[in-house]
């Protein structure tokens, strides 16, 4: 177990928005410490090995570093290397593979738990995201090793029936790569098309192949069991039975909300269970506790991500600091990512 140590802030959470948090902490005079469960930008480790963001570099930066990408768009692997460069070259004290289990005491005198000890801090900044919970199915079957929530790399799949649940970006993203690397894709989706939010360069691509037959489509379907060899579908023509060598259930993640409630932030009664903070600070209700990134906007998965999550920081130095609020584009409005 780690002793006690004290800062005046401790995020928690390296990613993209927690780094931001940290460095624009770090840079007026306040102590730091960003805390990880996981490794450094834990949850980009976990996205799809080569994986294009929708953002252009300029969108994705952090404290005035520019992003060089050899391409438009930033690789997954462009963004790992940038923010790492970035916590390094800031000196960001980092605690990794460490996570936050409970918060003790009030602002000015917080003790944040930890399985690794306990870290004394003025103020907490939870920068967590929605990464690390899947929206189950809550199917018979789902438990499976074979059925898995995060899509990586197609290579495994080739001479495969590989069924792919979910109608948006990663969905359709997975079963255009699965189809070009041999694999035999099948999407099952709720709705009655592949969702409007698809981006307008892939979107066309799968209808395509969808029409082709090459991409297998069951529309305005839901999976009833997975079994070892097989997904079983209630489709409007009735039961509908799929091979399946692996299964992907590719339908979204939420923030944490058990681990949200453990540090005592309550929830909204609205329809995104949106965690209880004042839109202008972040702080939640809880004093000195604040919220940063994605886990704002709650089930609202979209309504923060990095490009204008990373205001948060900000907006939370400047106050933390004693500094009146910083002028602020207007990203911070409910933007569609580019
Ligand atoms: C496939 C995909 C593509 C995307 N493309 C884009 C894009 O092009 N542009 C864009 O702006 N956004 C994009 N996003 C969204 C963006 O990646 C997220 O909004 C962003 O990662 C949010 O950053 P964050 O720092 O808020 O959270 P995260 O990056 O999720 O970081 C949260 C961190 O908190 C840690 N953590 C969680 N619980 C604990 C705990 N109890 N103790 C300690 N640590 C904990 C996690 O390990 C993790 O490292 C994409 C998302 C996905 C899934």
């Amino acid at each position: 177990m780690t002793t006690d140590v004290s800062f005046d802030v401790v995020v928690v959470g390296a990613g993209p928005v927690g780094l931001a948090c940290g460095l624009e902490v770090q840079r007026r005079g306040l102590s730091v410490c960003v805390v990880d469960k996981g490794a450094l930008v834990n949850s980009i480790i976990g996205y799809p090995t080569n994986m294009e963001f929708f953002s252009t570099p300029e969108l994705l930066e952090i404290g005035g570093y520019p992003m060089t990408t050899l391409h438009y768009k930033p690789l997954r692997e462009d963004a790992l290397d940038y923010y790492r460069r970035v916590a390094f070259t800031e000196k960001l004290p980092l605690r990794l593979f460490e996570r936050v289990t409970g918060l003790e005491g009030e602002q000015e005198n917080y003790t944040l738990l930890t399985d690794k000890g306990r870290i004394r801090t003025r103020y907490v900044i939870v920068a967590t995201g929605f990464y690390d919970v899947p929206n189950y199915l809550r199917v018979p079957g789902e438990n499976q090793p074979h059925v898995t929530h995060y899509y990586k790399e197609p290579y495994a799949h080739a001479d495969q029936d590989v069924v792919i649940i979910g109608g948006k970006n990663s969905a359709a993203k997975a079963a255009l790569q699965l189809l070009r690397a041999g694999a035999r894709p099948t999407m099952v989706v709720r709705g009655d098309e592949i969702s409007q939010s698809v981006k307008y360069w892939i979107r066309p691509d799968l209808i395509n192949r969808i029409k082709e037959g090459r991409i297998g489509c069951h529309f305005n379907s839901t999976v009833a069991r997975i079994t070892e060899t097989t997904v079983e579908l209630n489709t409007p023509d009735g039961p509908h039975t799929l091979p399946a060598q692996h299964v992907y259930a590719l339908t979204g993640y939420h923030p944490d909300f058990t681990f949200l409630a453990t540090l005592g932030i309550t929830c909204e009664a609205d329809a995104a269970q949106t965690p209880t903070h004042h839109a202008e600070t972040l702080e939640t209700n809880r004093p000195g506790l604040y919220l940063a990134g994605t886990v704002c906007g709650g089930l609202n998965t979209s309504r923060w991500f990095i490009e204008n999550g990373r205001y948060h920081a900000q907006l939370i130095a400047a106050r933390l600091a004693g500094e009146a609020a910083p002028q602020l584009p207007e990203v911070l409005q409910p933007v569609q990512l580019s």
